[in-house]
């Protein structure tokens, strides 16, 4: 089945997004594979294309704003409109993933944020003319419960114990940044959503995670195809407390 929809997928080369990619080209939709790192991203595009996927690498790292607006331009050249992009890139390091917020510096949370947050902005905003142009265009921050106040400040839940504050804050931030995008887009046919895919095991974890790649990602491909009707400005996905 081929669609004429294109999806760019940031950090696609491996674990959620690569399985993103995967499900997303298998409902016919062009995936460009946005991969920093040539290798890489090549190695992705002959996996996806093997399995049968309309795929293409496409040089991005989200950091850095050379990159970021050379990708655009290439979707605006060859592919005019965008219909889906997921924001999908992430870091969790490992210096900062266990640090109390008195022993996390300052250094560690710019690392953290530059990637899970400021990017996704930049990333966001260069995309919006062709996601624009497309008839209803879905972007999808891949987020996680553990950037949402209430669940990590809930005494009987599940994460009380977890008092990090790089990741769970650079989550944080990203929420309320989709929130804000879906507020001002509100009057536009675009959705933007964040995904929670749950705790699924990647190298982001070590593979420690109880649910898989594909799993995480279908929350993913779930907010990218969403109706007309369907919701925006929300974070939506895996439950921990709904069993599982
Ligand atoms: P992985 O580490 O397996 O994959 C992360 C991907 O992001 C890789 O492709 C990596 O590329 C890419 N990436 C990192 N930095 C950049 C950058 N500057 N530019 C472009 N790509 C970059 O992790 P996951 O698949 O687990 O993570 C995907 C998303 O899901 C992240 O946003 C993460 O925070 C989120 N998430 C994951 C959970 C989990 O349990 N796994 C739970 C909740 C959320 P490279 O190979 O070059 O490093």
């Amino acid at each position: 089945m081929t669609t004429n929809m294109t999806a760019l997928i940031t950090g696609a080369n491996k674990g959620i997004g690569f399985a993103t990619a995967r499900q997303l080209g298998s409902l016919g939709m062009t995936v460009l594979v946005g991969a920093r790192d040539a290798e890489r991203g090549r190695a992705a595009e002959r996996k996806l294309r093997d399995g049968g996927a309309d795929a293409r690498f496409v040089p991005l790292d989200v950091t850095d704003a050379e990159s970021v607006a050379a990708a655009a331009k290439l979707v605006e050249a060859e592919y005019d409109r965008l219909d889906v992009l997921v924001n999908n890139a992430g870091i969790l390091l490992a210096d900062g993933a266990q640090g109390l917020p008195s022993e996390t510096t300052v250094a560690t949370l710019r690392r953290l944020y530059e990637t899970n947050v400021f990017a996704v902005a930049a990333v966001t905003n260069a995309l919006l003319p062709s996601l624009r142009r497309a008839p209803a265009a879905r972007i999808v921050n891949v987020s996680s419960e553990v950037g949402s106040i209430a669940v990590m400040t809930d005494p009987n839940g599940a994460l009380f114990g977890l008092t990090s504050v790089p990741y769970p804050s650079s989550k944080a931030a990203l929420n309320m940044l989709t929130a804000m995008y879906a507020k001002e887009l509100r009057d536009t046919p675009i959705k933007v959503n964040a995904a929670n895919p749950g705790y699924c095991a990647t190298d982001l974890n070590g593979n420690s995670g109880f649910r898989t790649a594909e799993q995480g990602a279908e929350v993913s491909v779930q907010l990218a195809t969403l109706p007309a009707d369907g919701p925006s400005g929300l974070l939506w996905g895996f439950q921990m407390d709904a069993g599982g």
